[in-house]
């Protein structure tokens, strides 16, 4: 099964992509994560994303599918994936389209996450994860059980984005509604475009997209 979970900055996507990794085994592609490894290890895509990132803007679609043509080839995406932040851009569908027809896949859903912006800033403002398993938590939403302690693997590090800043979350979301908007269009013109309440629960998003996938959405 291939997904893509669509969706504005801290609409859920990672959350939720991270629940269906578990529950399908198919691997989440986060084109986000990969960038922030690629910053951290100071590699070449790193150096030149870290300054647009932190501007809040989109790193360029070249950049983008040639590394993620590379994640779908490895051996954990044989299964399925679900894309988490990819594509963003119309061109970055297209270069997808073109990839997997190349390699005799499909999509099977595109699962849009519609949450209110007023929604999303809190989300983005509260959203912090645990810096040793990558564990995600929310101040308000999702704290740890016990206070400064990973529910997971019991580190007491974590780590918050460099732009989960109030100034970079508005050209976030301008970039999102500019830029990403265009492809709920795109996908809904293939028939492949399933909307869920992303403003519910957590558990509740889950059975939503569960539904979807079951075919009962
Ligand atoms: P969020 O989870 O808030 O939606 P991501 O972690 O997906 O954010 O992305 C963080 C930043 O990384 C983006 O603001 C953008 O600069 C860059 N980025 C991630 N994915 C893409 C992509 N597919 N195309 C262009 N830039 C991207
Ligand atoms: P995205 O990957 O789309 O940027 P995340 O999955 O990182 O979004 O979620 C953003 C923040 O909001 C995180 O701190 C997460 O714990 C929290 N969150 C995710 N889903 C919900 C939800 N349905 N209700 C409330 N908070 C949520
Ligand atoms: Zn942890």
């Amino acid at each position: 099964m291939n997904l893509i979970l669509l969706g504005p900055p801290g609409a859920g996507k990672g959350t939720q992509a991270k629940r269906l990794e578990d529950q399908y085994g198919i691997a989440q592609i986060s084109t986000g994560d990969m960038l922030r490894a690629e910053v951290k290890s100071g590699s070449e895509i790193g150096l030149k994303a870290k300054a647009i990132m932190e501007r809040g803007e989109l790193v360029p679609d070249a950049v983008i599918t040639a590394m993620l043509a590379a994640r779908v080839s490895r051996p954990d995406a044989a299964q399925g994936f679900i894309l988490d932040g990819f594509p963003r851009t119309v061109p970055q569908a297209e270069a997808l389209d073109t990839m997997l027809t190349e390699k005799g896949l499909k999509l099977d859903h595109v699962i849009e996450l519609k949450v209110d912006d007023a929604a999303l800033v809190e989300r983005i403002a509260g959203r912090f994860t645990c810096a040793k398993c990558g564990a995600g938590y929310h101040d308000t939403f999702k704290p740890t059980a016990k206070p400064g302690v990973c529910d997971v693997c019991g580190s007491t590090e974590f780590t918050r984005r460099a732009d989960d800043k109030a100034e970079t979350v508005a050209a976030r979301l301008d970039a999102y509604h500019r830029q990403t908007a265009p492809l709920l269009p795109y996908y809904a013109a293939q028939g492949k475009l399933r909307g869920v309440d992303g403003m519910a629960a957590m558990d509740d998003v889950a059975a939503q997209i569960g539904a979807v996938l079951s075919g009962k959405g």
